[in-house]
């Protein structure tokens, strides 16, 4: 039943199909709509009047409303707490909520807007839309309900809040946190700064890439490019490489990767070079230096579709460069996280870049996001992180 004066949202005839499984409505679909404050819930009607779901809505952005739930059922503190709940059940693994990564990846577990990260004791909540934001009370209360009264941080993210038209937060919700945390990821230690670095702290997407890429690595030297914090180099050093050059020009990732150093005690074993990526591609092939296992994690080179044919050059020239340092036999890891590069286009971009090295490479393993950010069939933009593990023959 569909309550007559809640206010609705009517899609054009022929759009439906696509939103009983997707849940983002484009101002496009809609035919049209109630007259209410952003970021409130409406209910999604086909062309025909028919019930679809229910959702925020928001007029600023062109990604206008995302569904939240295909059951005619409120969008309350009950369903928040429900949805919560779920989200974190997916993830408990020998009867405990892990104590560091994912708990929530927005639409693929059904929270679309909505990010939640564990890191030990703290918590890191971001909204992505106006509704998830005017709802982060409900949100952190079901929260701690379900994990304990422990202290959440709000970091959003600024870009996407001026696009949907709220105020993004980078503060504790009423009681500080500690300064830093340290987690351990099965065996690698690493220093998060609550409210400072990238991401929420760490890229949790590469935790699992980086300790199966450490184990196959068989000693040797490495090169972490794009390197953050030097997680992939930490690994590959504790499971038994020689010595590793990290590349990362963000100064405080650069600290960031000197504490982890010595939490690991690795000072001595890696040496950080402060400089811009390309350069020090080039620099290094010039050196005729070589490595047995070079990981390549640049950010998005594509933030948007336009910048598709710069990111796609981009790619191709990391890969060609790092495919010429690469000792013989030795492994290269790569990756890209941007959203407008599928899998296929960045597959034919590594080709392109081994047929101009000259170099033959053997798929060792394909390489996804961890499985705490799940990628739903259906809606496949919860899926961004790609990557190859290949060994040169
Ligand atoms: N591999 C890391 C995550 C890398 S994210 C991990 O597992 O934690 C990409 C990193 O590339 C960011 O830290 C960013 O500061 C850095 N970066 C971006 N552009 C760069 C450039 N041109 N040269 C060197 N580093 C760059």
């Amino acid at each position: 039943m569909v309550h007559k004066r809640a206010p609705v949202l009517r899609l054009k005839r022929g759009r439906d199909q696509r939103a009983r499984t997707h849940p983002w409505i484009f101002k496009g679909d809609v035919a049209d709509v109630s007259d209410v404050a952003g970021g409130s819930a409406v209910t999604v009607l086909d062309g025909g009047g028919r019930f679809v779901g229910r959702g925020l809505f928001n007029s600023q952005p062109a990604l206008c409303c995302r569904i939240l739930t295909w059951q005619d059922e409120a969008i309350d503190a009950t369903f928040l707490r429900r949805r919560l709940e779920a989200a974190v059940a997916r993830r408990v693994k020998g009867g405990s909520v892990p104590d560091v990564g994912r708990l929530v990846w927005s639409e693929a577990d059904a929270l679309p807007g909505l990010v939640v990260d564990r890191y030990g004791p703290v918590i890191v909540i971001q909204c992505l839309t106006l509704g998830m934001s005017r709802l982060r009370g409900a949100l952190i209360a079901g929260l701690r309900s379900r994990l304990g009264d422990l202290p959440v941080l709000s970091m959003d993210d600024a870009v996407v809040a001026r696009l949907e038209g709220f105020e993004p937060l980078a503060r504790w919700a009423d009681r500080p946190g500690p300064d830093e945390v340290v987690i351990d990821e099965e065996g690698a230690r690493f220093a998060v700064r609550p409210g400072a670095g990238h991401k929420t702290g760490l890229y949790l997407d590469q935790a699992d890439n980086r300790r199966h890429v450490a184990a196959v690595a068989a000693g040797g030297d490495v090169l972490d490019v794009f390197a953050y914090a030097g997680g992939f180099a930490c690994h590959a050093l504790l499971a038994g490489s020689r010595r590793a050059v990290c590349v990362e020009s963000s100064p405080e990732a650069v600290a960031a990767t000197r504490r982890n150093l010595e939490l690991n005690g690795l000072a001595g074993r890696i040496e950080i070079r402060p400089v811009n990526a390309f350069d020090e591609l080039r620099r290094l092939d010039r050196e005729r230096e070589r490595f047995d296992l070079i990981v390549l994690d640049p950010p998005p080179f594509a933030r948007g579709r336009a910048a598709l044919a710069a990111a796609l050059r981009g790619y191709k020239e990391i890969n060609l460069r790092a495919l010429r340092l690469l000792a013989p036999g030795g492994l290269l890891a790569t990756f890209s996280c941007s959203h407008h590069v599928d899998e296929t286009t960045f597959r034919a971009t590594c080709r392109d870049a081994a047929i101009d090295a000259g170099v033959r490479l053997r798929i060792r393993a394909g390489l996804g996001q961890a499985p705490d950010h799940p990628v739903l069939l259906t809606v496949p933009e919860t899926g961004y992180l790609k990557g190859l593990l290949l060994a040169a023959q």
